[in-house]
């Protein structure tokens, strides 16, 4: 029997607030244990909870941005349970009436176009962190994280493949970035996501029952649990058994997940609206504000990249990954508005220098006004390409402009025919046994004498040139 995974993912994203969601402690990471708290985010009897707008701006920018439909109405209702990271016994969520539903997300995978289909968005506040320490029966808990902000996005179960996971997850992550309103970062826990894993006889009409992944703190174990979890099923099924509906734990050391909990249901938590909040009322002015204010999305961008430019969509695709390296593109373009020799450059020695520095594009030592006069010298025959690429070293370590170091280094290609055909002579006459068996037929030497004449030349000499004249000579003489 041919299985077919389905899969739902369970999104949090933290949202880049100054301060917390309910209370105005600092969200900023790093602190000392337990400073960026007050009574309100400890829990503390007699206080109230007062909603952060920045948050509910930053959620609605993401229901549009994603096909959302807003509700005008929306609550605020209390998760209880215990756990020591919860001093208030109860997280305050969203529940029967999210901020946002029924949006959807396009992902491309392999050439493919798809449509995921987003369940509900909602806002949420973080409960603290808890440390176990390793050698002592001792664990420690810091509250500096309860409420910060964190809003939920739950997929439809449309997503047949780990690979399609891993698609929709970089998708998202994109656009909060684009947005502005989230990190994005899966390993500091900024971006964290839990799997909805379950396997059905391929094109068959009823789910299987589901397990729940979590501890899903990269792309590769995201894509690496998921494949693990629907062998797992397989196998069970296989053998006549039954998947049964529970939490499991991904254990990225052991590559394997082991079972955490029994599912708990919804009507565990005894989920009812917050008495300390009034409902969410948002208006058509507040929605048209948000939409005005919504840049070009990954997407857009994309589309218009391939269109404006003529880019392919491999380029295409590359450049706009973040919106610090589109801008970085289109400045190059104002300055040298050559979109592919651009692209091949960005693409190769750029983001290869940068990789290997551990940069991101904003501290690139190279600017687009540098990286395009660059080129501009490689297009108006000035220098080689592969005397570009030593300007190119020459400028990853001290940031000067092109035209600077080429004129110092006297790097200025030579296009003087008599100067190239003096320095052809002289590697003719240097290699006179190979000028002899390249007479004799073995003509593929002749690549061996055009890297002579670049030698003698020191890389300047104009390669085409160089070539003509040996030609000229080797076959004329
Ligand atoms: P819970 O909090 O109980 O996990 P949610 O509604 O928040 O419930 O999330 C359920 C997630 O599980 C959604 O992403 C949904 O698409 C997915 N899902 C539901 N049923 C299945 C199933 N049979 N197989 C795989 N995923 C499923
Ligand atoms: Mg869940
Ligand atoms: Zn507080």
């Amino acid at each position: 029997m041919e299985y077919e995974p389905v899969i739902g993912l369970e999104v949090h994203s933290q949202l880049k607030t100054k301060t917390k969601i309910f209370c105005s402690c600092s969200t900023s990471f790093g602190a000392a244990p337990n400073t960026h708290t007050c009574p309100v985010c400890l829990g503390m009897p007699g206080v109230l909870p007062v909603l952060n707008k920045k948050v509910v701006d930053f959620t609605l920018r993401m229901a549009v941005a994603t096909h959302c439909e807003i509700n005008r109405e929306s609550r605020f209702a209390r998760k209880n349970y215990f756990y020591p990271d919860l001093p208030k016994g109860y997280q305050i969520s969203q529940y029967e009436l999210p901020i946002a539903q029924n949006g959807s997300i396009e992902i491309e995978l392999n050439g493919q176009k798809k449509r995921i289909g987003i369940t509900r968005i909602h806002m949420e506040e973080d409960a603290g962190k808890l440390t176990h320490d390793p050698d002592r029966p001792l664990t420690m808990v810091d509250f500096n994280r309860t409420g910060v902000p964190l809003m939920e996005i739950v997929s439809e179960p449309d997503i047949r493949s780990p690979e399609e996971a891993g698609a929709y997850l970089r998708q998202l992550r994109s656009i909060v970035r684009y947005l502005g309103i989230s990190d994005g970062n899966m390993e500091e826990g900024s971006f964290r996501c839990d799997a909805n894993v379950s396997i059905r006889p391929r094109g068959s009409g009823p789910f299987g029952t589901r397990a729940e992944l979590k501890n899903l703190n990269s792309f590769k174990h995201v894509e690496k649990a998921i494949s693990f979890e629907i062998n797992r099923q397989k196998e069970i099924l296989e053998d006549g058994g039954q998947v049964v509906q529970e939490t499991r734990l991904w254990n990225p050391d052991k590559n394997r997940s082991s079972s955490m909990r029994g599912k708990e249901e919804a009507h565990d938590y005894r989920y009812f609206p917050d008495p300390d909040l009034l409902p969410l009322v948002i208006d058509d002015d507040w929605i048209d504000s948000i939409k005005t204010a919504i840049p070009e999305l990954p997407d857009e961008k994309k589309n218009r990249f391939m269109d404006e430019y003529t880019l392919p969509s491999y380029d295409a695709e590359l450049l706009i990954s973040s919106r610090e390296l589109a801008n970085y593109f289109e400045a190059c373009m104002k300055a040298f508005p050559n979109p592919k020799q651009t692209s091949n450059w960005i693409m190769g020695s750029l983001l290869g220098l940068l990789n290997a520095r551990g940069m991101s594009i904003a501290e690139s030592p190279i600017s687009p006004e540098n990286l395009s006069q660059l080129l501009k010298l490689i297009d108006q025959k000035v220098i080689s390409g592969k005397i570009a690429k030593t300007v190119f070293e020459e400028m990853a370590q001290t940031g000067r402009p092109a035209k600077e170091i080429v004129a110092e280094k006297g790097l200025v290609q030579v296009t003087d025919e008599s100067a190239i055909k003096s320095a052809v002579l002289t590697v003719l006459q240097q290699c006179s046994t190979e000028v002899d068996d390249y007479k004799n037929g073995k003509t593929k030497l002749f690549g061996f004498f055009v890297g002579q004449v670049m030698k003698e030349t020191k890389g300047k000499a104009n390669p085409k040139i160089v070539n003509e004249i040996l030609k000229d000579l080797l076959e004329n003489e």
